[in-house]
Order: structure tokens, then sequence, then C-alpha cells
């Protein structure tokens, strides 16, 4: 039996380059292999957790992820592609597995902390918010899925959808399948910073982003506006490496460039301008931009295509995913009228 693989993204806006370095990428390596049986989800329903009020936002978008996947070379005839929302038996594991965890447990994790101050939901947090490590924890538990390749924000709530697994077993069998999450094997792509500063994760929220599809002009208008060394200000001043989103990024997106070791030697001892480290960046991302973009492009001229890959794909899903529940079902005993118990 190969290993499965569920991973997905919220649609929330158009994918960026922290998507394609913590997770994209690996997907595409993990799916080419043909060592796996994957399944990657468009998670509407967990991006309307905290987008309620704007739920356009997130129909729209939803075919904006599609293209980008299209874009980056997943491909439908290897990968199951679909939408969570399709999936009904997603709602009902997560009804049984809110029973399993404290509210206290929701509370005190990390990655939902922090959330929860980037959106100012401090004072009201919507309840489906809170709680969506539960619903991944259906979403993963459904596909049966042994690997979940995310980004390293991703790790305190995969943690918690384990400790889901390891609990629900416990009481009711061994039904589910315990994941495990798997990260960009590159430590600096795992998390990827956003224009504006190293200590900031690139979100789509937070509006620091270069999208997959972003054109060349605006590649550069945004690589021109990158945080570097604030202390750096004459050419002759020695600059600083670290800290300095620029180098962050070459040493991602340009790993053992000899260019770029010369480039921070010289930064460092003074006389290297920022403008020739970024024309230098954007360059590189334009060498991995462009291939994207064109297979985007034509992707977009056929969205009834893409949509029927995805409705093809839930329907997919839909199956494997009601397998999963009735086995949770008839664990838990609420299985009264099957006739087949
Ligand atoms: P939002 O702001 O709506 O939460 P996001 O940019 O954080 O959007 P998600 O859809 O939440 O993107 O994340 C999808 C996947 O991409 C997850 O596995 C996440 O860990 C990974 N990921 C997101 N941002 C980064 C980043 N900056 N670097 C590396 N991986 C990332
Ligand atoms: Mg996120």
């Amino acid at each position: 039996m190969k290993k499965v693989i569920l991973t997905g993204d919220r649609p929330t806006g158009k994918l960026h380059l922290g998507h394609f370095v913590g997770s994209l990428k690996n997907r595409v390596e993990l799916q080419n292999s043909g060592e796996y049986d994957m399944f990657i989800m468009i998670a509407d329903q967990q991006a309307l957790t905290d987008n309620a009020r704007n739920p356009a936002k997130v129909r729209e978008n939803v075919l904006e992820v599609a293209l980008d996947y299209l874009a980056v070379g997943l491909d439908p005839t290897k990968t199951t592609l679909f939408i969570q929302s399709q999936i009904p038996a997603l709602y009902e594991l997560t009804i049984h597995y809110q029973n399993l965890v404290n509210l206290g447990r929701l509370q005190r994790n990390p990655t939902i902390k922090t959330e929860i101050r980037e959106r100012g939901f401090e004072n009201s947090v919507p309840v489906g918010f809170l709680t969506y490590p539960i619903a991944q924890a259906a979403d993963i538990t459904a596909f049966n899925a042994n690997l979940v390749p995310v980004g390293e924000d991703q790790l305190p709530i995969l943690e918690q959808d384990r400790e889901i697994v390891r609990t629900f077993n416990s009481l009711y069998g061994d039904v589910l399948t315990e994941p495990e999450a798997m990260l960009a094997t590159d430590e600096k792509s795992r998390r990827l910073p956003g224009i504006n500063g190293i200590d900031e994760k690139m979100s789509k929220s937070l509006n620091n982003g270069i999208y997959l599809s972003d054109d060349t002009a605006t590649v550069r208008e945004k690589v021109m506006q990158m945080y570097t060394d604030p202390d750096h200000v004459h050419i002759d001043d020695p600059g600083r490496v670290e800290g300095n989103v620029v180098f962050y990024y070459l040493d991602v997106f340009a790993p053992n460039d000899p260019r770029v070791a010369e480039m921070k030697e010289h930064y460092q001892r003074g006389g290297l301008g920022d403008v020739t480290v970024k024309k230098y960046l954007i360059d590189v991302l334009e060498g991995i931009l462009s291939p994207i973009r064109e297979k985007r492009a034509y992707y977009e001229t056929r969205p009834d295509e893409v949509r029927e890959i995805l409705r093809a794909g839930s329907e997919k899903a839909n199956v494997v995913a009601n397998e999963t529940l009735k086995k949770v079902r008839d664990a838990v005993g609420i299985n009264y009228f099957d006739k087949e118990k």
C-alpha cells in the first residue's frame, strides 16, 4: 500500500513564494516520485472561519489557488485536487473530534494565539476559527494520511491533530491513522519571511507577499521595497547579512550560488549597494516565476476545465472520506440502522 499524503491551502488569496518553497515544491516532487497517494485540498471551509463576513473573497480565490496548483506542476491525473466544503463527511468527523479536545488546549496552541493576534480577534474569536485544528484533524484522518507537508507555522496544529488521533484510538480502537508533518528539507524554506522584515511570516492575510502570479514589474517593485539592513545607509558602510530579507531570499532561492557567497562577503565588508543585490535577486526570482506564470496563463483561459478538475477530484475524495466516516461511526457505536454492522 502506498503512503497517503494530505495537505492544502486556504483560498484567502493567491499563493506566494512562501507556499512555493515551504510546501508546493515538495508536493510536486512527491507527486512525481509516484510513491504516494496524494490528496490536495482547497480549504475553503477553513478560510471561512476568519472570513465569514466576506465569503466572496473565499469563493473567488478557490479558482485562483487551483490555477496556482496547476501552474507549479500539480497534475490532476496523478494527484486528487478537491474542495473541502464539498466533502460532507468532514463536517461530521469534526463534530466527533470536538468531544475529545478541551477549550484550554485550543487556546494554548501557539499558532492559534499568533493568528488571533494578527487578525485582531483578541476580544472575540469566532468559535470556528479557534477550533480549526479540530476540523484539520478531520481533513487529515478522512484520507488516512500518513504524511502532511506543511510550513513550520502549522507544526503546533499538526501536533494537536496527532493528539486527537491518539485520544480517539485509545477510546474507540485503532481506527485512525496518526499523521506526521513533513517539512521542507531546507530549514530557511520552512518559514519564508514577508518582504517587510525577517520576523513576519509571508502570509496572504498580511499583505507582505510576492505571489506566484505577480508580473515582472510587480516582482521588481516588491524586491526593491524589501527590508535590508537599516544601518547600511551609504554604499561604503559595512552591511549586515543576518536579518536581511534580500540575503535570506538568496539563500533560499539561489542556494550554493558562488556569486551569492561573494556578494555576502562584499556587502559585509562595505562597498556593495542594496540595489545591486536586489537586482540579482530579481533575476533569480524571474527564473523561477516565468515558467510558472506561463503555465498559469494557459489555464486562466480555461476556467471550465479547471472547475471540472476540482469537481472530479471532490467526487473521488468523497468516496474515501465516506469510508472513514463509516468506520468512525461504527467505532463510536452510532450505526443503529446499518444492516451490515
Ligand atoms: P493565511 O494568511 O490566510 O493564513 P497563508 O499565507 O498563511 O494564508 P495558508 O493557506 O494558511 O497560507 O498555508 C498553506 C500552507 O503553506 C501551510 O502548510 C503553511 O504552513 C504553508 N506556508 C504558508 N506561509 C508560509 C511561509 N511564509 N513559508 C513557508 N510555508 C508557508
Ligand atoms: Mg496560514
